[in-house]
């Protein structure tokens, strides 16, 4: 019996959340988990749009809060939630993206995935050193001309004012990408996610890994402890 139960459980989708402020490279992060270990990434947007384009009962239940101007309930993106969690493709598991938002979102998740005997097997923050995040974003630009990405310290063109790539020399700054409101969106960030960081730490499955590492240092990080829990 103890044998029949293990392979049941050992069969059971993994559900995994990111916790990442903007550009601590979740979205490349989340993709390389993805192609390595047959994750499916969940945005809380795609899963309500194709819940409403099948005409689910949760899908219609929101198409009509959405028609009226309102906010989808928690209960509604749960429900949409859990049937797509029983979709076939879902056999490794998930990566929740923009859902939960508040420690009661996180509650309310726990319950319905310990109805079918699951859990969050790993809240994974990519902890960002805030500083050196400011000055990341303040400095960058593009080229008008063929988008190539610059930075004032980082990575200026090898002539100044031409463009390494096409010659171009022509650039632009997004008018958001300032320090200020780089400094912004991070402690909104920080306010936002600092509940459910305190949620899965007494959970015992926050797990956390230096952002500011490479591209490539992140992905070994993220995929050791990845592999770990599908492995287990
Ligand atoms: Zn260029």
């Amino acid at each position: 019996m103890a044998a029949v139960r293990e392979e049941t459980a050992a069969k059971t989708a993994r559900v995994l959340i990111l916790l990442g402020p903007p550009g601590a490279g979740k979205g490349t992060q989340a993709r390389l988990l993805e192609e390595g270990f047959g994750l499916i990434q969940l945005s809380t947007g795609d899963l309500l749009r194709a819940a409403v384009a099948a005409g689910t009962p949760a899908g219609l239940a929101a198409k009509s809060v959405m028609a009226a101007g309102g906010l989808v309930s928690d209960d509604i993106v749960l429900a949409i939630l859990k049937d797509r969690m029983a979709a076939p493709d879902v056999a490794a598991g998930v990566i929740l993206d923009g859902f939960p938002r508040t420690d009661v979102q996180a509650a309310a998740l726990d319950d319905l995935l310990a109805a079918s005997g699951q859990r969050v097997d790993a809240a994974i923050s990519l902890d960002v050193d805030d500083e050196a995040m400011i000055a990341r974003v303040a400095g960058r630009y593009t080229c008008a001309t063929c988008g190539e990405g610059y930075h004032d310290d980082f990575k200026r063109p090898l002539h100044d004012g031409v463009c390494d790539k096409c010659g171009g020399t022509t650039f632009k700054r997004r008018a958001d990408d300032t320090a200020e409101t780089a400094r912004e969106r991070l402690k909104a960030y920080h306010a936002q996610t600092a509940p459910l960081i305190a949620h899965y730490e007494r959970l015992g499955v926050l797990q956390r890994v230096d952002a500011m590492a490479s591209i490539d240092k992140v992905a070994e990080d993220l995929g050791q402890i990845v592999g770990g829990l599908l492995a287990g």
